[in-house]
């Protein structure tokens, strides 16, 4: 293992493996209600890491594995259905 003066958090630890099944490491990089990967200042994790951190997670979200929530949208029916707005 080659130390660094500021290591990564995947990296320091050479037994972790990022993988998508690994759900309890993917947790501790994402926001728990929207899903979205915190900050690289935050987490301080290394660009190579933090590519595959995030093929980990969507991965991970693609088979079900990580909850997440989608973005509320309004819409506007009043665009579909035009007779709506005579209403
Ligand atoms: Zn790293």
């Amino acid at each position: 293992m080659i130390t660094t003066g500021n290591p990564c958090p995947i990296c320091r630890d050479e037994y972790l493996v990022l993988h998508y099944t690994n759900i309890d490491l993917l947790k501790q990089f994402i926001h728990p209600e929207t899903g979205e990967i915190f900050d690289t200042r935050i987490i301080h994790v290394c660009q190579k890491k933090l590519i595959e951190l995030e093929v980990a997670i969507e991965k991970a979200k693609f088979y079900g594995l990580l909850k997440y929530q989608v973005p509320f949208r309004k819409y506007d029916y009043s665009e579909y259905y035009p007779d709506l707005k005579e209403m």
